[in-house]
């Protein structure tokens, strides 16, 4: 049944298509119609022609019975001879010919006419009977003008033959009138039989031509609401209805531009949302990477990050090391881990130098990064997103996956976000820790300067550790300044600071304190600890001098600890007291505070190019 219903609506048909059928089959109607006319027209004119041929034969039948009557008075008008003058005599002779040639006529008329043959029988008995009346009568009659006694001997034959006669007019005249009767009703049912079908064509065209009409306009209208409901979805919002293009003409092109709309739209919005995705992601990442202090919580957020664009993606951070000569791996995709690329120096990697997001659909294509190439996965799709802080480059963040597949718009717009931010992030965490630290550390020595000396004090203070305090001194320094001169003097203190800062333990401090001196924080350690680390310093110190390079040098220390003060302030005091009170012993030793100096032996100065400090000593 619906399959039915469906041809009719005929889904697939064209407009023009379904009118043309319409129209094709309302003249198959009309010609139906016209062929019934016709027909029943035809019935109606053959009943006509049928009564108007009868009605004629019934004229002259009728004309013959007359002209036979004429012919009876004529022949019976010559017996009265005695009262007839010549000149009547004349005349009735002539009425007697004219009769019988007019009785021939009418019969030969009648006989030449396409009778029904009943008509034609009875017709032909008339014919045989007028033939012996007209031969009777024209012998009767003629000699009844001569000599009408003779003739009354033919009468008797003559009456009988006109008796036969009028016999067989008033059997044609039956028969006439029976025709005539049956023509006029056949004529008058084929007339109304003709009204009928007229009007039953007329009734019936109109049905067809309302049925077709309205069919027509059902299917069309069929059609047009499939398209009407599927924009009128769209309009409500589910972009994935499509309207089912069944045939090439203006409703299927209005379908089909309701599908285009609709295939855009969904694009559009694709972009808005992946724009809104993109933007999402790029405010989370921001945020947390506005509480990452550290280039290590940095990696964490972005390692995080990465899990979120894809947690099957390799992905991998590689980060220019100080030198700026090498790419170091700083942090991967948690879950997917490294692609491991190759790559050596930054500038060697593509996206790099171009300072733009690179992305390759097939390793193996020409144009490809040749690092993407050999890799034991086999070919692969990979992106590759430059990081950099103010125009500095400082890495690359490079994603792979299956070739042919490189990341989604979406993820590709995440990674490049990605980049942005761990460029901006990485390079504000570096250069504000380069700013601690130079706010920290001395620019000379590179160690640690006083501020940073006293919070770790504070510090030691704050957590109730106990720790010793180490003054150091360079002897004689000044001395070797002007003899040497100042640049010297700095390689000093440089040497100095890094004598200590490998003799000493992962938690000791060793800070410039100013000048050419120096203090060391030892955490958990006692004054007699310490000074076994400022007597390791003095004997490290000794053995830099046997290297040469520069002019030779020694130190003095004094140490205070916990055990003797509990202020900061207090334990420098005593420790500086100590220094004083070792340089007092004669330098290069290390004292105790309140303790008495044990001065060491004195040691040779080995180095040749070394000054005698000594002598410089004296010469102050
Ligand atoms: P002492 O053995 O008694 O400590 O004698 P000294 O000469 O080392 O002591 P003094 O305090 O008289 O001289 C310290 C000198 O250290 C003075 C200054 O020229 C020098 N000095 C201080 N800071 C620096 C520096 O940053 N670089 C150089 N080259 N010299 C410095
Ligand atoms: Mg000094
Ligand atoms: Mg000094």
């Amino acid at each position: 049944m619906s399959t039915f219903l469906d041809i009719l609506r005929l889904r697939r048909w064209s407009v023009g298509s379904r009118l043309l059928l319409i129209n094709g089959m309302l003249i198959l109607a009309l010609a139906t119609v016209a062929v019934i006319a016709w027909r029943a027209l035809t019935a109606q004119s053959a009943a006509m022609a049928e009564l108007s041929l009868i009605s004629k034969a019934a004229r002259y039948h009728q004309d013959a019975d007359t002209v036979h009557a004429n012919l009876r008075a004529d022949v019976n008008a010559a017996f009265a001879t005695s009262t007839l003058t010549a000149e009547d005599r004349t005349s009735l002779s002539d009425s007697l010919t004219q009769n019988a040639k007019d009785l021939r006529s009418d019969l030969e008329t009648l006989e030449h006419l396409d009778l029904p043959a009943d008509l034609t029988e009875t017709e032909t008995q008339v014919h045989a009977l007028t033939d012996d009346f007209l031969a009777k009568a024209l012998e009767t009659g003629p000699l009844a003008l001569r000599d009408p006694l003779a003739a009354q001997q033919l009468l008797p034959a003559l009456r009988a033959s006109g008796d036969a006669l009028d016999g067989g007019m008033l059997r044609q005249t039956a028969a006439f009138t029976g025709h005539i009767t049956r023509a006029s009703q056949e004529a008058a049912i084929a007339e109304s039989t003709a009204k009928r079908w007229l009007l039953s064509a007329a009734v019936l065209t109109s049905l067809v031509v309302l049925f077709l009409v309205w069919w027509l306009s059902r299917s069309i209208r069929y059609s047009l609401r499939k398209v009407r409901d599927v924009a009128v979805t769209i309009s409500e919002g589910n972009l994935n209805v499509r309207s089912p293009v069944m045939s090439h003409d203006e409703i299927g092109e209005l379908g089909t531009a309701i599908n285009t709309m609709a295939d855009r739209l969904n694009e559009v919005i694709g972009r808005l949302r992946a724009e809104a995705d993109r933007d999402a992601f790029g405010t989370q990442l921001v945020e947390a990477l506005e509480m990452a202090d550290t280039e290590e919580e940095v990696y964490q957020v972005l390692a995080r990050a990465m899990r979120m664009v894809d947690a099957e993606l390799p992905m991998e951070l590689l980060l220019a090391d100080s030198s700026r000569a090498h790419l170091e791996r700083a942090t991967q995709n948690p879950v997917a881990g490294a692609p491991g690329c190759g790559v050596e120096s930054p500038f060697s990697c593509m996206a790099v130098r171009r300072g733009n997001p690179v992305s390759f659909p097939d390793s193996e294509a020409l144009n490809a990064c040749a690092r993407l190439r050999g890799r034991p996965c086999g070919p692969l799709s990979a992106m590759c997103v430059p990081l950099s802080f103010m125009g500095r480059s400082l890495g690359v963040l490079h994603a792979t996956g299956p070739v042919g597949k490189p990341p989604t718009a979406r993820q590709a717009a995440q990674l490049t976000t990605l980049g942005i931010q761990a460029g901006a992030r990485i390079g504000t965490v570096r250069a504000f820790s380069s700013t601690q630290r130079k706010a920290t550390t001395d620019s000379l020595t590179g160690l640690p300067n006083r501020r940073s000396a006293e919070e770790r004090v504070r510090q030691l203070q704050a957590d109730g550790r106990p720790f010793a305090l180490v003054m150091a001194d360079l002897d004689h320094f000044k001395a070797l300044n002007d003899s040497r001169g100042h640049e010297a003097g700095d390689q000093a203190l440089r040497l100095f600071a890094e004598t200590m800062r490998v003799s000493l333990r992962d938690g000791d401090l060793a800070a410039r304190w100013g000048g050419e001196e120096f203090v060391l924080v030892l955490p958990s350690s006692t004054a007699a600890q310490a000074e076994e680390v400022a007597n390791r310093i003095r004997g490290k110190l000794a053995e830099n001098m046997l290297l040469g390079g520069v002019p030779a040098f020694t130190a003095s220390f004094g140490i205070a600890d916990v055990s003797m003060g509990e202020r900061f302030e207090q334990l420098l005091k005593l420790a500086d007291q100590a220094l004083y009170a070792a340089k007092e012993a004669g330098r290069d030793c290390v004292v105790i505070a309140g303790r008495a100096p044990i001065v060491p032996p004195r040691r040779p100065v080995e180095h040749p190019a070394s000054p005698d400090l000594s002598l410089i000593a004296r010469a102050d």
